[in-house]
């Protein structure tokens, strides 16, 4: 007798992960190393203390450590919201007339509304440990920047967030959550910091950028007794604690005796990808399996599928190391019709290495394309996506569409990151057909090329 799948599976709480898996311990080649700038070699553990607590430094250079224990607090924490759902695409699937199976892992049920808060929790815990007496940080859209209020307000430690200009003023509800969890938010470019003043300057009129928060927050950190930077996206670490998203939903895959042909994630810094992909990576690196692992990013900031690989800075004012990772230079900014999140210049190191090495696909999708799966998405399954996620859909329903030509049963596995309840005007736009896809030009990219910085032996 066929086993019936149930819409949704949860794990139970003895099911979830103890353990983050890393991803770098079984890769055969590790990305490059990150570098500092002044002397042009790999920083050391010494260094990213200025910066890093001191225990994320740690995880952040550690390329053999396989599993880290997830510490009693974080797993108490993960369980006010964890496990989250695995979920059988049914309506989806028919509305489509595919004959794939197509799951999702639903990451929008806290209230930060993503993924972020995985590594949110986290990076607040390590910091409260070292008795730290505070954070910053930067928000684009706004999710992480919420993510990590919630996680400081739960540990008493205070939160500066510089928080994009344009984000800032086309989401003020956004602003109003992290002020509940007491995190103290400043527009960027700010007038707070040498970087952010200098950019104003040259700029007065900027919506701002991540690259350009990123500035700040470090500047921040760095120049504040007591305080430490945490980023929500891009680092080793950060993909580390991810990795809880797809250990989950391998598990309970397994529980269902399904094992995912094809796995998708919207890719912005790489964060959510990382984390969903990583287990069945492992098997791909092992031999074990070989799932298709496919990006999706906006045709708008399209860093793997038309970036460079070089060794570029990880924000615009050039104060962080450098990493070796797929870039559209750190000066590069997204068109500002650009709605839907993801537009971060680079992409994480490990998923740089791994696509370069031909262990994952990427494809761009613009935008209009993206919010029409969304919209299709919220009609079949009742989950308003964020933009961001929208992208993995648009993905997942061309892919599923593909089986249909060829009549193949695949099975789909995408991440759902989050909701978009915060990005209505975004949402409005499409719906009033004012919305238009922007794609840069060769030249556009040539130029952000051009600034990529020159490194004596290497690039
Ligand atoms: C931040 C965010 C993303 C993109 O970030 P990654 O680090 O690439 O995962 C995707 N979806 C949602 C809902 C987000 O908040």
């Amino acid at each position: 007798m066929k086993k019936k799948i149930p819409h949704r599976l949860y794990l139970s709480e003895d099911q979830l992960p103890k353990q983050w898996y890393n991803l770098r311990a079984d890769m055969k080649e590790l990305p490059d190393p990150m570098l500092n700038p002044a002397n042009f070699q790999p920083a050391t553990a010494e260094e990213l203390y200025a910066v890093f607590c001191n225990e994320l430094a740690h995880q952040e250079l550690d390329n053999t450590t396989r599993y880290f224990d997830i510490p009693e607090e974080i797993q108490e924490f993960y369980k006010m919201y964890r496990p989250s759902p695995l979920i059988r695409a049914y309506h989806l699937e028919k509305a489509l007339g595919t004959p794939a199976k197509i799951y999702y892992k639903y990451e929008g049920n806290n209230t930060s509304g993503s993924h972020k808060l995985n590594s949110a929790v986290a990076q607040a815990y390590y910091a409260k440990k070292q008795g730290l007496s505070g954070l910053t940080t930067e928000t684009g859209a706004g999710q992480w920047g919420t993510a990590l209020a919630e996680a400081c307000s739960y540990f008493n430690l205070p939160l500066i967030v510089y928080m994009v200009k344009v984000s800032y003023e086309q989401k003020p509800f956004r602003k109003s959550v992290m002020q509940t969890f007491d995190a103290q938010i400043i527009p960027s470019p700010s007038n707070t910091t040498n970087v952010g003043r200098k950019i104003l300057e040259q700029n007065p009129n900027t919506g701002g950028s991540l690259g350009c928060a990123i500035s700040e927050a470090v500047e921040k950190a760095v120049s504040t007794p007591g305080y430490r930077y945490v980023l929500g996206s891009v680092l080793n670490q950060v993909l580390l604690h991810q990795s809880v998203i797809g250990l989950e939903s391998k598990t309970a895959l397994e529980m269902l005796d399904e094992y995912p042909d094809i796995v998708i994630g919207c890719a912005g810094g790489g964060s959510n990808l990382g984390g969903l992909i990583a287990p069945f990576m492992q098997d791909k690196l092992l031999g074990k399996a070989s799932p298709r692992i496919i990006a999706v990013e906006p045709a708008s900031c399209p860093s793997l599928t038309r970036g460079k690989y070089a060794y570029d800075f990880c924000d615009t004012g050039k104060v962080t190391p450098l990493a070796k990772m797929y870039t559209l230079g750190c000066g590069f900014i997204p068109s500002p019709n650009h709605a839907g999140g993801l537009r971060y210049h680079g992409m994480s190191p490990v998923l740089s290495k791994l696509y370069h090495d031909g262990y994952m696909e990427a494809v761009a999708v613009e935008q209009t394309k993206v919010f029409e799966a969304a919209v299709l998405f919220a009609k079949q399954e009742t989950i308003l996506p964020a933009p961001e996620s929208a992208h993995a859909i648009r993905g997942a329903i061309d892919e599923a569409l593909k089986c249909k030509e060829t009549g193949e049963a695949k099975t789909i596995l995408f991440g759902l990151t989050g909701t978009g309840y915060f990005d209505m005007t975004a949402y409005n736009s499409y719906l009033e057909q004012t919305m238009t896809d922007f794609i840069p030009s060769d030249e556009d990219l040539q130029k952000a090329f051009s600034q990529l910085p020159k490194i004596p032996g290497i690039q």
